[in-house]
């Protein structure tokens, strides 16, 4: 199954370096995706247009980035009057048919062959889940292509109820709540570092990217067994109480979500 362009209602764009901008907040990326989609309808035409359009995107706009290894796309755009969906502007579906991708930086043969690490990572029934529950394509990228988040909390469920999740659960409202009121933390999260050059469990050090750690021994704790979570939520404790309240919070949801799951099934 690919997941980038499930359904009608979300898309993912994250390889295209969606997530990558300094600024890569919700408002600042819908402005972006949006000036881009109309600056390219107005200016390509044909093939041959699209270096003016680049041209006029690089001059328009902030590219400054979060990891300077990662490229920023700048043909990643909405494909839909309704902004539910973000994509590539140079795609054949895009464009009746002809495939402009030959003009990008990763080259047409790369953009079409890509699959990341979530198609193999995350099992199938988790996949359909997310398919199911998240409706965004903000928090859809965000999630999808955060492994650990993924498959730790899934995997704590289902070792309290016994089983995997079927994605057929979650034609119950109530449990697609508990669900998202977890993965929309991916945005709200109170205990979220502000370093700019962060993204999940990753940080720039100013030449490569790292993965930061909690240190529990300050706090005086053993590792959690919510770490893999807390990093992907790119967690920050000043002290070993707010360590505990994030803790708290995330077995919390778990505990609401097993005591429902058991009440129904
Ligand atoms: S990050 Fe993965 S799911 Fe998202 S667009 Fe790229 S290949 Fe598709
Ligand atoms: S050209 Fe490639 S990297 Fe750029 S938006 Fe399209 S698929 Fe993504």
């Amino acid at each position: 199954m690919v997941l980038c362009q499930p359904d009608i209602r979300k898309s993912c764009g994250a390889c295209c370096g969606l997530y990558n901008y300094v600024d890569s907040s919700r408002e600042s990326l819908t402005r972006r995706l949006r000036a881009r989609t109309k600056r390219f309808r107005e200016m390509v035409k044909l093939p041959g247009d699209i270096d003016s359009y680049a041209e006029a995107t690089f001059a328009a706009e902030d590219f400054r980035k979060r990891y300077e290894v990662i490229y920023c796309c700048e043909y990643l755009g909405f494909l839909d009057a309704g902004e539910k969906k973000v994509g590539c502007l140079v795609h054949p579906m895009q464009n009746d048919g002809i495939d402009m991708r030959t003009g990008s930086f990763y080259g047409q043969e790369v953009c079409a062959g890509h699959l990341c690490p979530s198609h193999y990572f995350i099992p199938r029934s988790q996949q359909l889940i997310l398919l199911k529950i998240i409706d965004d394509w903000y928090l859809y990228g965000l999630c999808l292509t955060d492994i650990d988040l993924v498959v730790t909390y899934f995997r704590l469920i289902a070792d309290r109820i016994g089983q995997e999740l079927k994605p057929d659960v979650f034609d119950r409202q109530d449990l697609k709540e508990i669900v998202l009121e977890f993965f929309n933390w991916k945005t709200t999260w109170p205990f979220r570092s502000d370093e700019a050059n962060r993204l999940g469990k990753y940080y720039f050090d100013g030449s490569q990217y790292m993965i930061s750690h909690i240190d529990y021994e300050k706090f005086g704790r053993d590792i959690s067994p919510l770490n893999p979570i807390l990093l992907s939520l790119s967690s920050e404790f000043r002290n070993a109480d707010e360590l505990a309240a994030a803790e708290k919070m995330v077995w919390t949801n778990i505990e609401k979500f097993v005591s429902l799951y058991r009440s129904i099934f």
